[in-house]
């Protein structure tokens, strides 16, 4: 938890010490409510959704005394509120031998560290894990994986350089299946330069594995960087039109006070959302939990 409020720290200072230093008592008023929507805009959390919180204020305490304290803690018990139906942790049907885990996202958002954080996670519950390096395109997104998988202990399937991606897929289901594998995490290219390339590839990926599977792949996670902000919107749309997103997970919050964005995707597209990334560390992928995440959003 201290690490989750630690990595909130720069959102919190923007949004919930905004609010205090508007104003430590005041009445609610329309100029206020405006100054009030335009730090939740700021704060990423989306012009919807910063529209519907302050409404749900003045709809309470129009024309009314508040504090800087009773908004902050409004503002928290609606986003616990909208956070709350989307706080769910990625799990494994123990049904599927392996669990098939499709990580997609664009490059340079966390992918390859995320599948590193949860290997380590599943590897700590005691699950055997294996790591299908997926981003054949990039020979550091490989030598990364490689690395994570030594650190934690999970074997890596892993290919020459630019082999095809869902022939390697192929293999590492088959070798996963063949060792009884309890999750097989993949990772995948996320050139969205060349967005038809891209959902070629993927699609293939898929089309490959069901082959073997026909259930897999169980879950799809897309993988979203925090610092781009309201650009998140624009990647999942994207992501939905060529697979079918399961849950998301968000990283890098601990460098951004754009942490608000996560408030405004589980508002606008109700996915779950599996974990939240607050640091390049094993041990900084933290559970989503809606209560503490939206009281500290706000200090
Ligand atoms: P990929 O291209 O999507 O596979 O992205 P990578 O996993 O290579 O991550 C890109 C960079 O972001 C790396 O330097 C990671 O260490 C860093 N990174 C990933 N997740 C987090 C996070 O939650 N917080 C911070 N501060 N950095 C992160």
């Amino acid at each position: 938890l201290a690490r989750l409020k630690q990595g909130l720290a720069r959102t919190s200072a923007k949004l919930g010490g905004g609010i205090i230093g508007l104003f430590t008592k005041r009445k609610l008023d329309e100029a206020t409510l405006e100054e009030l929507e335009e730090l939740l805009i700021q704060a990423d959390l989306g012009v919807k959704t910063s529209a519907k919180l302050t409404a749900n204020l003045a709809r309470e305490r129009f024309e009314k005394e508040v504090t800087s304290e009773e908004v902050r803690q409004a503002f928290a018990d609606d986003i616990a509120e909208i956070l709350t139906p989307v706080a769910l942790p990625l799990t494994l049907d123990p049904a599927n031998r392996p669990h098939v885990v499709l990580v997609v996202g664009v490059n340079g958002t966390g992918k390859t560290t995320t599948i590193g954080k949860l290997a380590k996670q599943f590897r700590d519950q005691g699950k055997k894990v294996m790591l299908a390096a997926g981003d054949t395109f990039r020979a550091a997104a490989v030598e990364q994986l490689k690395i994570w998988g030594e650190r934690t202990g999970a074997p890596v399937i892993a290919g020459p350089e630019n082999c095809d991606a869902a022939s390697l897929a192929f293999d590492a289901l088959k070798q996963a299946k063949a060792e009884g594998a309890d999750v097989l995490l993949i990772d995948t290219a996320g050139r969205l330069h060349n967005k038809a390339a891209l959902m070629d590839e993927l699609k293939k990926v898929i089309r490959v594995i069901t082959k073997l599977e026909p259930s897999a792949p169980h879950s799809t996670v897309l993988v979203l960087d925090a610092t781009t902000g309201q650009n998140a919107h624009a990647q999942v749309e994207t992501f939905r039109e060529m697979v079918n997103v399961t849950g998301l997970v968000m990283t890098k919050l601990d460098g951004t006070a754009r942490g608000g964005v996560v408030v405004a995707l589980a508002d606008v597209f109700g996915l779950p959302v599996h974990a939240v990334g607050v640091g390049e560390g094993a041990d900084d992928l933290r559970p989503f939990d809606a209560n503490s995440f939206a009281r500290n959003l706000m200090g």
